[in-house]
């Protein structure tokens, strides 16, 4: 089993919000691009504070998101400097999009899981909060994902 992201009272969880761009307007989103920034952090960004964090803990997970974070176009980038750092896990939070080919650019080596968002059991529940569609092609990128060999959550 790989690993994830922990939560108890040891566990070193970073969750780093890239960009709050986002294709879809879910009805709880907290995310206020007023509030907090209308644009994505620069790769060398967020290559300088991977490496802050590395620093803090050698046993740290870290969740990108966003907004969307596969709508970012350097989270491939991340995701293979984070490795090289050696963080503890990597996760890649999702709401099913896999915007610019992101299965394609990292393998299931580098990712350890995608985590996938849903909210319902069905696709009229989990529509009514993110959206027209968003059920059909969440379920899709998780089996898309299952398929190129990556672990999933959701
Ligand atoms: S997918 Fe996530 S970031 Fe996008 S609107 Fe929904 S909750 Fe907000």
């Amino acid at each position: 089993m790989k690993k994830t992201v922990a939560f108890s009272k040891d566990a070193t969880n970073i969750f780093f919000h890239i960009l709050t761009n986002c294709n879809l307007k879910c009805r709880h989103c907290y995310i206020n691009p007023e509030q907090h920034g209308e644009k994505p952090l620069p790769p060398e960004t967020l290559e300088a504070w991977l490496e802050v964090f590395a620093k803090k803990s050698k046993e740290a997970n870290v969740i990108f998101l966003g907004g969307e974070p596969t709508m970012h176009p350097a989270l491939s980038l991340a995701v293979k400097k984070a490795k090289v750092l050696g963080y503890n896990s990597i996760t890649i939070d999702t709401n099913g999009y896999l915007f610019n080919d992101i299965l394609s650019k990292v393998t299931p080596d580098d990712v350890d899981y995608f985590s996938f968002s849903l909210d319902g059991a069905t696709r009229q529940t989990n529509d009514m909060i993110r959206g027209k569609g968003c059920y059909d092609k969440c379920i899709a990128g998780i089996r898309k994902a299952i398929t190129r060999g990556f672990q999933v959550r959701d």
